[in-house]
């Protein structure tokens, strides 16, 4: 039987000032206990591959909110899919460029900021990053996140042109049809034609919900609430349940 536990990164395995020591004390702590350790992040590949280094990871990992699962070459012996940035690749998302074709329609009725109409300077004041993490997170390749609004609007609009909003931990997110349930269902697809498989998924916000909806078992962060998740108010809890 093979563990994966799915994880969220903000709020989740890194804290709002975007430590992750405590996230990796929790993942060192699954890894010896055999699990395979999945980042499932609104967060880009960029960025992902910063934090899979931080956490010593080499599993696939899916990006900006479901939009794409990257597989490391080998990883399943003998799988072929299409290639991107080194590594096997499944896109269940849209083009960037395509929705920021949007984004500037109707940024002026609505008084949206979000990076492609943001200056570096003013990406690190929404994010609180620093320069290096503020950078990778603007290599965007499915997905923009919305910093500002006016007037919430755009949602429904988005909508109507088959895009979807999804509420993070920090920011909302404009994406194709897909969310972090999709992409997790479509990994563990693939890790069933190897191993039997038990699915765990961690997580503090609303996009997270998707992953609780099809995970064996789910662990909400904070005060939210999903019928299939149990609540706890820190990371560290899950070795209590999982040990
Ligand atoms: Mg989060």
């Amino acid at each position: 039987m093979k563990k994966l536990i799915f994880f969220d990164i903000d709020k989740t395995l890194i804290d709002e000032n975007y430590n992750p020591d405590r996230g990796l004390v929790v993942v060192n702590r699954l890894k010896k206990m055999g699990f395979d350790v999945i980042l499932n992040s609104s967060k880009t590949r960029k960025e992902q591959e910063y934090y899979r280094e931080v956490f010593g990871l080499s599993t696939p990992f899916i990006v900006e909110n479901g939009s794409g699962v990257y597989i490391p070459d080998g990883f399943f012996p003998g799988l072929t899919l299409p290639e991107r940035g080194g590594y096997l690749f499944i896109q269940l998302g849209v083009p960037y460029e395509h929705i920021v074709e949007n984004l500037r329609e109707v940024e002026g009725k609505y008084g949206l900021k979000y990076y492609a109409n943001s200056t570096l300077e003013e990406v690190k004041m929404y994010l609180g990053m620093d320069d290096f993490l503020a950078r990778l997170a603007r290599e965007r390749e499915f997905s923009e996140t919305i910093f500002e609004f006016r007037d919430s609007g755009f949602v429904e609009v988005l909508s109507s042109r088959g895009l979807t909003c999804q509420q993070g931990s920090r920011f909302i997110s404009v994406l194709g049809k897909t969310d972090k349930g999709r992409g997790m269902e479509r990994l563990v697809e693939l890790y069933k034609k190897y191993y039997k498989v038990k699915t765990f998924a961690v997580g503090d916000g609303k996009n997270d919900f998707p992953m609780f909806d099809v995970a064996d078992e789910s662990f909400l962060i904070g005060e939210r609430s999903h019928p299939r998740a149990k609540n706890i108010h820190d990371l560290m809890e899950i070795l209590n349940y999982l040990e």
